[in-house]
């Protein structure tokens, strides 16, 4: 496994050279995510709830958050909504490991970082199980705060939270159960400690943030201070279940084929995210 994945990485430039860059949206050639197709995300815009984030008419706090506000966190933030391009480089990333994507994804994020300035001290992507990440290869979310730390000097800490065992997909749960399936999924690292600091969580994409909350839970034990979380969409259950068929450039093609052959070696209890 180890082998082939230093040997996939290494391949990459010579896979760029037999299968240039693709936009995994439209196929058009020249980017992994064209020009059109970046200006064809839809951004969530200020019209939302002040704490989970959800679209609204008008700015303000909705019903939910009114009985029960994803509390510590103050506030979770999706730059897009979870359809067309984004949803689709946030697919080809996670499950087709086009890891190029992730500084193209992390660039929203920045922006939108500087466009709400809160004095933030560190990030912390949310962290996948040790066997999930060996299996992928990498964690998106740590890929997304490392681009985010590229364009904007903001550290990230992979030193602090671990996710300490498997839970069911998100996607087929309602509210209630997504929150219990993440309780008790995250724990701090030996001897993790914070100091009032004002964290942001960096995740892909969020839906009722109950993955969030259970993170921020966690960090606010070990000592931060203000804690939010930012991600590149915002997905409501119902999209999320109502995905589109993939359309697959020739790299993921190969990529699936990879991920395939190792995925069909592995204990199907690490097929879980
Ligand atoms: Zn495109
Ligand atoms: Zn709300």
């Amino acid at each position: 496994m180890r082998f082939t994945l230093a040997f996939g990485s290494r391949l990459r430039p010579i896979l760029d050279l037999v299968f240039p860059p693709r936009c995994v949206y439209c196929g058009r050639l020249g980017d992994y995510l064209c020009e059109t197709c970046r200006a064809e995300a839809q951004p969530v815009g200020a019209e939302i709830c002040i704490r989970c984030g959800n679209p609204l008419t008008q700015r303000g706090l909705c019903n939910q958050c009114r009985q029960d506000p994803p509390a510590p966190l103050r506030g979770i933030r999706g730059v897009f909504f979870y359809n067309g391009p984004i949803a689709q480089s946030i697919r080809s990333l996670k499950y087709h490991g086009v890891r190029q994507l992730a500084p193209i994804l992390a660039a929203p994020l920045a922006a939108y970082i500087q466009e709400h300035p809160i004095s933030i001290d560190l990030m912390i992507p949310v962290p996948l199980h040790p066997q999930k990440q060996r299996d992928r290869g990498f964690n998106q979310s740590e890929l997304l705060a490392a681009g985010v730390t590229r364009i904007l000097d903001l550290p990230q800490r992979t030193d602090l939270l671990q996710r300490i065992r498997h839970t069911q997909p998100q996607a087929q749960l309602n509210r209630v159960q997504r929150l219990q399936n993440v309780a008790g999924a995250f724990a701090p690292q030996h001897d993790a400690r914070l100091h009032g600091e004002t964290v942001l969580l960096i995740d892909d994409v969020a839906t009722t943030g109950a993955t969030l909350r259970a993170c921020a839970q966690v960090l606010q034990e070990i000592g931060a201070g203000d804690i939010w979380a930012l991600t590149v969409a915002r997905a409501n259950v119902s999209t999320v279940l109502d995905e589109k068929p993939l359309t697959l450039s020739p790299v993921e093609v190969f990529l699936l084929w990879d991920a395939e052959r190792r995925s069909s070696r592995d204990d199907p209890a690490t097929l879980f995210i």
